[in-house]
């Protein structure tokens, strides 16, 4: 079989980019390879469901520029199919005197990125909007959002077997070979050749680049993100969205506040090292992929950069206490016996060999192949421009 665009992985990244080449070429054949019997089971469908502006990312990246547009491409494309979603801001909370410096911070970033209507807000306002916060001063960010992630993604599904592309399930891509200028794609299913072959394969995007011959520039690092629930009764005391201010060393956003779309509170996600790449629970563990973490040795550096860190999370997923500690810094009200286990999700964040994490969303261009290394957070909320700027590249 041939084909003049296959995209791996079916993803929000790889929806949106066989999406976006479908509008651009809608004379084209594409071809999306999933692994899995649905679309977007993995971080697309295991995330917080909010829908970023752009506040933290260096202006000028790839993230800021992709973040900025991504978010009104996703609201656009959510108004126009009816998916639900709301546009009700987010505070970022400074706690002390020590924070405010990197809430200024904040605030130039996302003064430059271009966000709108941002505000600053001394404490009494911060409670007219969040009753039950704590802090001294806040940003407040009107433009972000909650969204249905799963209803993105099942609708940019049935959109591109609308515009006649073809969605293949459980086809899991085992190798890549060069053939020509084009790609014989290798999977459980058979063969395919592909003029265009685009990588979005998320936890696995690295493995996948490796198989096409290239060495791995960074190597995926599986960081599990644990949530709990608010219970019913404690519902109240969150009323939008509630953030702390970030590590500026991390490219986490520390533990957090979500009202959910769907209804409900979700407190989280933590960031611990993950023993399997689809590790969702606390034991699930995958020898060879476990081998292929603990054998690279940028994680050896990050390990030894960030010791305290990494123990601290380690120890917060094994203690409620001491997660909830950690919320009461935004609503000191908060107690373990509000918080019920909730989901999780496993972020794909690329890391270099020297054991810094790769920041940016990473592209690599390998002739007719793109590889997308890392689009960990807000790589959802940017989906649709991620894709545009793919096609754009690739078409060139
Ligand atoms: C805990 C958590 C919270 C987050 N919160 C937010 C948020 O609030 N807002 C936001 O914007 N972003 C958030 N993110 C990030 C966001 O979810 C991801 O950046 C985004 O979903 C990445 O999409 P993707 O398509 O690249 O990856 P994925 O959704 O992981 O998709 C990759 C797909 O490739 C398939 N695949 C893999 N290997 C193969 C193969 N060999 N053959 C065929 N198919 C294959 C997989 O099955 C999967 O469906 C969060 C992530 C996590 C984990």
């Amino acid at each position: 079989m041939t084909t003049d665009c296959c995209i791996i992985g079916g993803g929000l990244v790889g929806l949106a980019t066989a999406y976006r080449y479908l509008e651009k070429f809608p004379h084209d054949s594409v071809l999306l390879l999933e692994k899995e019997s649905r679309v977007a089971c993995q971080q697309s469908t295991h995330n917080s469901g909010v829908l970023h502006a752009g506040l933290y990312y260096k202006p000028g990246s790839e993230k800021a520029k992709l973040c900025v547009a991504g978010i009104r491409e996703m609201v656009a494309f959510c108004q126009h199919h009816r998916i639900a979603h709301e546009q009700c801001g987010k505070l970022v909370v400074a706690g002390s005197e020590k924070e405010l410096p990197r809430l200024d911070h904040l605030w130039s970033r996302g003064t430059e990125n271009g966000l709108q209507g941002m505000k600053r807000l001394g404490i009494e306002e911060m409670k007219e909007r969040e009753p039950h916060v704590s802090g001294i001063q806040g940003i407040l960010v009107p433009e972000e959002g909650i969204v249905d992630y799963r209803a993105v993604a099942d609708t940019l599904a049935r959109e591109i077997v609308r515009l006649k592309g073809e969605i293949r399930l459980q086809a899991c891509v085992e190798r890549l070979i060069p053939e020509g200028s084009c790609w014989r794609i290798v999977t459980n299913q058979g063969e395919i050749v592909a003029k265009k072959v685009v990588n979005c394969g998320g936890l696995h995007s690295d493995l996948i680049l490796e198989s096409s011959g290239l060495k791995r520039p960074a190597r995926i690092i599986p960081f599990r993100g644990e949530y709990y629930d608010l219970k019913p009764e404690a519902r109240h005391l969150v009323k939008h969205l509630i953030y702390p201010v970030p590590d500026p060393q991390f490219p986490f956003l520390g533990v957090h506040f979500t009202r959910m779309v769907q209804g409900g509170v979700e407190a989280g996600p933590n960031a611990v090292l993950a023993w399997k790449r689809e590790g969702y629970r606390m034991f699930d563990f995958d020898a060879k992929e476990f081998w292929d973490s603990i054998s690279y040795p940028g994680l050896w550096k990050f390990l030894i950069q960030y010791p305290s860190m990494v123990t601290y999370e380690l120890y917060r997923s094994f203690s409620k206490e001491v997660f909830c500690r950690s919320l009461q810094r935004l609503v000191p009200e908060i107690q373990q016996e509000h918080l019920e286990s909730g989901s999780a999700g496993v972020r794909a964040q690329a890391m270099f060999p020297n054991g810094k994490l790769v920041e940016d969303f990473l592209f690599v261009h390998q002739g007719s192949l793109t590889h997308v290394v890392n689009a960990p957070s807000p790589a959802a909320t940017s989906s649709l421009a991620i894709g545009r700027r793919i096609v754009t590249e690739i078409s060139k």
